[in-house]
């Protein structure tokens, strides 16, 4: 894939990309079915599946910490031409992106990443088309995005492919926009029915209700064209500039990576001065049971060291005990006020009679 821009030799000398260490041993490559079926009977190495689908050769460990792909000779690799797709793509990776598929660098190619990305844009300039058919044929060879990639190349909306300046496509950048109906039925199905109990979870036709009716903002988040998150919230009917923060989820695969924090930061710089914040989370003091309460006050601390506050209130509603957070970056908003928005809130979605019986409020602290 890189003739044009990497020597032979230079391969030769490095072999990196054959060769693993604890760091990054999980990302030997996965042969897809059919490339499987093919690698299998040119090599006595046995391979194991795994949760994502794909194949991956076993490897050792050697006392030095070492593993290396036991198709890995002297001459290089003895599948010859059929070695799979990603190692033939290495160190590049195809991406899903909001644009279509983008071309993402791997940093632990030596070689290339010292290259400029135009240049290495370049040099793969007229494979793309293979590249997109091929990953069209069989969607299991686009990558996972991992935020140590640099983005080399995306598509505009013609679908065609311009490269990315270097440092734009190295560092993490985040940006927001609006869900579609559509993205928001789709992530509901792959992501938030997993991410949330089933009683905590809103009715898919009900936030799209409200969506349509503008009372609900749906927001998606991504770094560098990638998503990588979701932020949802509720439109306070009391006039007030109130958001009422309703879900917040990054994507499973890059979760421990930074990025709630750093949704959170673009959440506060959006809504700077324009828009209040007000949340809840499961009550940290409304259980006796220790391991639940250690998992609320994790969750509820997380939001305080990013600035959110502890308005003191303490709600049940619907068989759930919450303690209210609130974000001052627009109108000032008392206790009170707060617990009229939940009011008025919960009755415009489940009906007065409805809410009268599933809402209390267990108490409100000086804090
Ligand atoms: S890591 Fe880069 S330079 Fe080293 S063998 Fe692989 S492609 Fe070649
Ligand atoms: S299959 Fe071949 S190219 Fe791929 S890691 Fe193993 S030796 Fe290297």
């Amino acid at each position: 894939m890189l003739r044009n821009i990497l020597k032979g030799e230079t391969c030769a000398g490095c072999r990196i990309c054959c060769i693993y260490d604890d760091s990054d041993v999980w990302d030997a490559p996965g042969f897809t079915e059919k490339e499987f079926s093919k690698a299998k009977d040119k090599t006595e190495a046995l391979f194991s599946q795994r949760d994502d689908g794909l194949y991956y050769l076993q490897m050792e460990k050697d006392s030095e910490g070492i593993y290396t792909c036991p198709c890995l000779s002297d001459k290089g690799c003895t599948l010859g031409e059929d070695k799979p797709f990603r190692c033939r793509l290495w160190p590049l990776y195809l991406i899903n992106t909001e644009h279509g598929l983008g071309i993402a660098l791997s940093p632990v190619c030596p070689e290339v990443w010292k290259r400029k990305s135009e240049d290495i844009f370049e040099g793969i300039r007229d494979q793309i088309p293979f590249l997109l058919e091929t990953a069209g044929e069989d969607p299991s060879l686009v990558e996972k995005w991992n935020p140590e990639y640099r983005m080399i190349a995306l598509p505009d909306e013609a679908g065609v492919y311009h490269y990315i300046p270097d440092e734009e496509g190295t560092e993490i950048h985040l940006h927001l926009r609006d869900m579609s109906v559509t993205e928001l039925q789709n992530l509901y199905k792959e992501e938030f029915v997993f991410d949330f109990p089933e009683d905590e979870l809103k009715k898919l036709d009900l936030m799209i209700d409200l969506k349509n009716q503008g009372k609900y903002v749906t927001y998606a988040f991504f770094d560098r064209g990638v998503y990588v998150g979701y932020a949802l919230f509720d439109i306070n009917p009391t006039g007030k500039k109130i958001y009422l923060f309703d879900y917040l989820g990054v994507t499973p695969s890059l979760r421990g990576k930074g990025y709630a924090t750093m949704i959170l930061d673009l959440i506060r710089a959006h809504f700077a001065g324009k828009v209040s914040l007000a949340g809840e989370v499961e009550d940290p003091f409304m259980t006796d049971d220790p391991e639940i309460k250690r998992d609320r006050e994790r969750l509820m601390n997380f939001y305080i060291t990013n600035g959110w506050q502890d308005t003191g209130i303490s709600m049940f509603l619907f068989d759930v005990d919450y303690r209210i957070l609130y974000y001052p970056s627009g109108e000032a908003i008392e206790p009170m006020e707060l617990v009229d928005y939940y009011r008025r809130h919960f009755i415009d979605m489940v009906g007065e009679e409805e809410f009268e019986g599933n809402m209390r409020i267990n108490s409100i602290t000086e804090i």
